[in-house]
């Protein structure tokens, strides 16, 4: 049996994922500075420290024979396209990276998960809300548009450089948009379901809610379940990447409202407002992973976002309102 570490195990998807290892009865340590925030680890061994540090890095790596790298600072569009973090988004985030795969290296663990994102895509191939194209060859000549994206980038390469110098096996996956119960649902860091679905639930009956820009950027979301199915074939395939890990079902940001006010019951007003909404079109293309893993995302958004409502309305009926206004756009 592999003992596992999974770097960032105390979000979202590597909380998600830890799960799932344990269920294929995995070895699992997590490594991050906070525990999951929703509901308690079910790793065999949760060290919390910084990834930024090498003394705690290395002492993660320890007996580890492969890992899941998801440890990021990451955060919907408020959070990476307002500009204000980018010096910390890629400063913390390559250097978790740097530190990862050098203790990786020299304690001899055997392969690598690297999580990657959409975000890498050039922005000149995403200008037309109908026709984004995004397949894994057309992310050169790069320009993605956020920081978090270059680091992403650079980051994918380093992993693919200690593959090629040092025979550590490597994957790598670009999300896209995932989301799904326990990810962060307000604060500011929340993306586009998980804020539409909050408003939503606690907007009046006869209210309104805002979406920033004109709401006609499209995106698509996939569902948790799905990503981790993903990451998982991806790990035990041969192949290397990087690979999309998306739905390719494209819907605007007002389209997604009004989905959760249909699953909601509610018929509100939708307010588009100025605020920071990225590329103007973007969705997973998947004939890549339908050609290396035979397999691909086809679950409708629609039935994660029920999911994600249901668990949403639970979390604010336990908690106070939050009236910050909705993070609209999407990474
Ligand atoms: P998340 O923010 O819930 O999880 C990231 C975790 O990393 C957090 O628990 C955080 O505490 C931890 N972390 C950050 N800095 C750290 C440090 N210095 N030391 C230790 N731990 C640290 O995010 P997520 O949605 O679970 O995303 C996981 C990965 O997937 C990230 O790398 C992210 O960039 C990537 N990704 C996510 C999406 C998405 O839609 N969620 C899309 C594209 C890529």
């Amino acid at each position: 049996m592999n003992n596992v570490l999974v770097c960032g195990g105390g979000g979202f998807i590597g909380g998600h994922l830890i799960k799932r290892l344990k269920r294929e009865g995995f070895w699992v340590r997590s490594a991050d500075l906070k525990q999951n925030e929703f509901s308690p680890s079910s790793a065999d061994d949760f060290r919390i420290g910084d990834l930024r540090d090498p003394l705690f890095t290395r002492e993660v790596m320890e007996g580890i024979d492969e890992v899941y790298q998801l440890a990021a600072d990451m955060g919907g569009a408020g959070y990476i396209f307002t500009g204000e973090h980018d010096a910390s988004v890629m400063h913390n985030s390559a250097t978790i990276n740097l530190n990862v795969l050098e203790f990786a290296r020299i304690w001899g663990v055997r392969k690598i998960f690297y999580s990657s994102s959409a975000c890498i895509y050039p922005a000149y191939n995403q200008l037309d809300p109908d026709n984004p194209i995004c397949a894994e060859d057309s992310a050169y000549p790069a320009a993605p548009d956020s920081e978090y994206g270059w680091e992403k980038l650079f980051s994918e390469r380093l992993y693919f450089s200690y593959m090629r110098n040092y025979g550590i096996q490597v994957r790598v996956a670009r999300f896209h948009n995932i989301f799904g119960p326990e990810g962060a649902w307000h604060g500011g860091r929340e993306k586009a379901p998980a804020a539409v679905c909050r408003k939503v639930c606690e907007a009046e009956y006869d209210g309104e809610i805002e979406i920033w820009g004109d709401g006609l950027q499209t995106r698509s979301f996939l569902y948790i379940d799905e990503c981790i199915e993903g990451v998982r074939r991806l790990m035990e395939s041969h192949f290397s990447g990087p690979l999309n890990i998306g739905s390719e079902e494209m819907i605007t940001i007002n389209g997604l409202a009004e989905l959760a006010m249909d699953i909601a019951g509610k018929s509100l007003r939708i307010r588009n407002v100025p605020g920071p909404t990225g590329v103007r079109g973007r969705k997973s293309d998947n004939r890549l992973i339908q050609t290396q893993l035979g397999w691909k995302p086809s679950q409708p958004v629609r039935r994660g976002l029920e999911n994600t409502y249901r668990w949403i309305e639970q979390q604010s009926t336990h908690s106070t309102p939050i009236t910050s206004s909705l993070m609209l756009a999407h990474a």
